[in-house]
């Protein structure tokens, strides 16, 4: 249990209830002055958050976005405290309900809506401001201000942010919060300082690897949370040219079409394009207009073509159905834990459609900012210490990465208290350059690192330039598979096929025209920018 009675002696200060490691959720008091303010409330027992009679720890809550590790408390504190005000965006507190489709009463709509980009007074001098973050459509960053007689105190809070274009949200526009120059600002770190790929490309490479694996005769599965990537998803194979018009069933399961049907009310909050889309053709469910999009349902005949199912991340997958489907290909989102009820035999690849911004967006959200704190939360701790560890932080802000449980006091003014620096992530070994190869030596401690295990799991490793530097990475056990399925490939040297392609290097696309440039290639991928690896070939 935390000590709440140190709560009140510093001017700013946040008790992390929850700060998103694992399946945790993300659950933050900050106490502003005289006020304590409840940012989102994602855990899933809200026994904390209220005292020996029940009474709330705070003034009031808002919620950034619909998002499970973000709201699934709230129902439940808001039965416990009627009267206690919940704030959201408009969107979020119409898809807030999806959070509980298995309770049996009918879910109000408990959390009120504020307007976007408009200082909004709850209590005397206790302001609140809500920013478009991209990420999920209402998602919000939300900017706190209390004002004492003696100054102004400022809190920003990222949600969970996206500075990229999705589908059905615009990126959050930084413009917005430009120098805002807060005290506190506490920023998501889901993808902590991972480089990504343009998110057209990435969805290019997606679509790609479908349009793959339909070739091979394989059905695909995608295990998805109710709102987010599955909708992102439907909308990319409505519309993107290797899937308009084809001739493939797209099935929906469970609370995803629940989802599907939310996001069908909110049609005018969405991107111009997307308003323009759903002017000519149903954004979802469509019997006529191919890829055909249906609700699956137990009496759905699968047919015999492979086709594409979206089912609800949280149900177990039905064996009898995936027996069915086969042969199968289950697509899981890179770098989210698989879920426990996957059955291991079948194929199971990896894939990335961002839904966060990465090392580099979260950089510039700070320096963009310009606040005096910043603090962590939400991802992987080894992703929020890489973060902590960037010289390009630690020389301008104070970091803070606290964890669940933790009370972080704010101190603002003259009485700043350095903090301790972070765990230097550098190694430093030894090089021994040898006739026909080159060994180099590396103190043992980096094997403590949770990563480890991942990256030593098969002994193998590739070493690449970047720029001056040599980039070292492991080799998984399902690379291993698809390498010796490369060479197999190219045994056979007539088939057009990625591993037969001249622009493939290293399993690189290395032909710029190919939607599949700069991504790694499936040994049997293909594209129009295909050419024989050898002249000699037809
Ligand atoms: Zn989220």
């Amino acid at each position: 249990l935390v000590d709440i009675s140190a709560f009140d002696r510093e001017e700013i200060s946040c008790l992390a209830y929850g700060v998103g490691h694992g399946e945790e959720g993300v659950c933050l008091l900050v106490q502003m002055g005289p006020y304590r303010v409840l940012l989102d409330c994602g855990m899933a027992d809200i026994a904390p958050l209220l005292d020996a009679d029940r009474r709330p720890c705070c003034d009031l809550v808002i919620c950034t976005h619909a998002h499970r590790d973000r709201a699934r408390g709230l129902l439940y504190l808001h039965r416990a405290a009627p009267h206690l005000p919940i704030y959201s965006s408009e969107v979020t507190s119409q898809l807030l309900p999806l959070n509980w489709l298995e309770e049996s009463e009918p879910i109000p709509h408990f959390a009120q809506a504020l307007p976007w980009q408009c200082a909004v007074e709850f209590q005397d001098g206790l302001v609140a401001e809500l920013f478009p973050a991209g990420h999920l459509p209402g998602a919000a960053a939300v900017l706190l201000t209390y004002t004492s007689p003696q100054r102004v105190y400022r809190l920003f809070y990222s949600g969970d942010f996206f500075l990229s274009n999705s589908r059905l949200v615009e990126g959050f526009h930084l413009e917005t919060i430009r120098n805002l120059q807060p005290d506190v600002s506490i920023i998501e770190s889901n993808y902590g300082t991972s480089r990504h790929a343009h998110r057209r490309q990435q969805e290019n490479n997606l679509m790609a690897r479908i349009d793959a694996a339909l070739a091979r005769q394989q059905s695909i599965v995608f295990p998805l949370d109710t709102i987010g990537i599955a909708q992102e998803l439907l909308i990319l194979l409505r519309s993107h040219h290797l899937f308009t018009g084809r001739d493939v069933d797209i099935w929906v399961d469970g609370a995803i079409a629940v989802g599907c049907d939310n996001y069908l009310e909110l049609i005018s909050s969405f991107p111009p394009s997307i308003q323009n889309f759903a002017r000519h053709q149903s954004l979802f469910w469509d019997e006529k207009v191919r890829p055909c999009v249906r609700r699956w349902q137990e009496s759905s005949e699968l047919g015999t073509a492979p086709c594409i199912i979206l089912s609800d991340r949280l149900q177990p997958l039905d064996r009898d159905r995936l027996d069915r489907l086969q042969p199968l290909l289950i697509f899981v989102p890179e770098g989210v834990s698989l879920p426990g009820n996957l059955p291991s035999d079948f194929q199971i690849e990896t894939y990335l459609l961002a839904e966060h911004s990465d090392g580099g967006g979260t950089t510039q959200l700070i320096h963009n900012l310009r606040p005096k704190h910043v603090m962590f939360v939400a991802g992987d701790r080894n992703y929020i210490q890489d973060l902590t560890a960037l010289e390009e932080l630690q020389n301008r802000y104070h970091l803070h990465a606290p964890s669940a449980g933790t009370l972080v006091p704010f101190p603002i003014g003259d009485t700043f208290i350095q903090p301790a620096p972070p765990i230097d992530p550098h190694y430093e070994g030894e090089l021994t350059e040898l006739d026909t190869t080159i060994e180099i030596s590396l103190p043992h401690a980096l094997a403590n690192d949770s990563r480890w295990h991942n990256f030593s799991d098969t002994g193998t490793i590739e070493a690449r330039w970047q720029g001056n530097e040599i980039v070292l990475r492991g080799i998984s056990q399902r690379e291993l598979i698809q390498q010796d399925r490369y060479r197999t490939a190219r045994a056979n040297d007539r088939v057009e096929s990625c591993a037969n392609c001249r622009y493939q290097r290293g399993y690189r696309c290395h032909q710029e025209s190919s939607p599949l440039y700069t991504f790694k290639v499936p040994f049997d991928g293909y594209c129009p920018s295909f050419e024989f690896l050898s002249p000699s070939n037809p």
